[in-house]
């Protein structure tokens, strides 16, 4: 018997190796009145994850709306250079993504979705999407109080600051600025961590990191991950340096703890334009680029982003195996 102790070990892996591209798998389209689909990336999600919404037409639609987390998702209509259908025929798919804040209670949530086709005919469906809790790892710290307890000027600041990127943040630009894959802000990087992490001070749970660190010499060029506005350019007393730059449809980055801010507000970037350098400003313990992404105020892991977006229009569109 012994000899197959070894076999079971290598076993194990492979068959979860086969099993999660099953559960990663795309849900199925579903109609949503006469000739038309609404497709998810996914089937479910996760906390501080990002989802594909894709709704199809036979025939011109005149609107297509929904909501998601109370709030009216934006779409846009995909251009018919992109797809392969036969000459100058109009392409009649919409997309949005929906975000899913990092902090969002796991359960199931309805996503509601109207459409009205240019022949004045409407139809609704309801999609019901299962959210799983995210995997974070949480890190406890015992250090010295005046560490944990900023002074009561700091905290005034703080909270002012907050309250200023959450202004920007409910703010939907409705024209969608970025086009295109959104891109890693540091060159040659394609990974970072730390995000969701959980920080338990003191015993006191503190709120969670909401955004990707990679850790860079100071200096660093920064680049801007698409096309955008600068919403935001200015000293803030736990990002330090930081730029925020809008991509219009509620999709909003942010970059902090930059040594400098090359661009100010209301400038145009190009994708991939430098913003700043890399540095260690406002409450680091070393030099990176604190790297955020938020969708309709939902705090969302920013590369997902990268690999939803990524070649949308190569992608060929995958047969669902039955
Ligand atoms: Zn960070």
């Amino acid at each position: 018997m012994a000899p197959k102790t070894p076999f079971r070990v290598i076993l194990l892996p492979t068959l979860g190796l086969f099993l999660l591209p099953q559960l990663a798998k795309a849900a199925v389209p579903r109609t949503c009145g006469p000739g038309v689909t609404v497709k998810l990336s996914a089937p479910s999600s996760s906390q501080g994850s990002l989802l594909l919404l894709e709704v199809r037409s036979r025939k011109p639609l005149s609107e297509v709306t929904a909501e998601w987390n109370s709030k009216n998702v934006p779409f846009w209509q995909v251009s018919s250079v992109d797809s392969n259908s036969s000459k100058g025929a109009p392409s009649n798919l919409r997309q949005a993504i929906l975000g899913v804040d990092l902090e969002k209670a796991p359960g199931t949530y309805s996503l509601s979705v109207r459409v009205q086709s240019s022949d004045g005919k409407p139809a609704s469906c309801t999609l019901q999407i299962p959210i799983r809790a995210g995997k974070f790892a949480t890190e406890k710290l015992q250090v010295g109080k005046e560490f944990v307890e900023p002074s009561q000027e700091q905290i005034k600041r703080a909270n002012e600051e907050r309250d200023k990127l959450r202004a920007i943040f409910d703010q939907v630009t409705p024209e969608k600025l970025w086009d295109g894959d959104f891109r890693v802000p540091l060159d040659g990087v394609t990974t970072g961590g730390n995000f969701g992490k959980r920080r338990v001070l003191n015993a006191q749970p503190g709120s969670p990191h909401s955004g990707v660190d990679f850790p860079a010499v100071t200096g660093t060029p920064v680049h801007a991950a698409q096309v955008g506005r600068v919403a935001l350019a200015q000293e803030l007393f736990f990002s330090g340096n930081t730029v925020v730059v809008d991509h219009g449809l509620g999709i909003y980055t942010f970059y902090g703890h930059l040594s400098e801010i090359d661009v100010k507000v209301g400038d145009d970037l190009q994708s991939g334009q430098v913003l700043g350098k890399v540095g260690a400003t406002g409450r680091v313990t070393g030099p990176h680029l604190h790297w955020g992404l938020t969708v309709e105020r939902a705090r969302v892991n920013p590369l997902q982003l990268v690999k939803l977006l990524a070649n949308p229009s190569k992608k060929p569109e995958t047969p669902t195996p039955q």
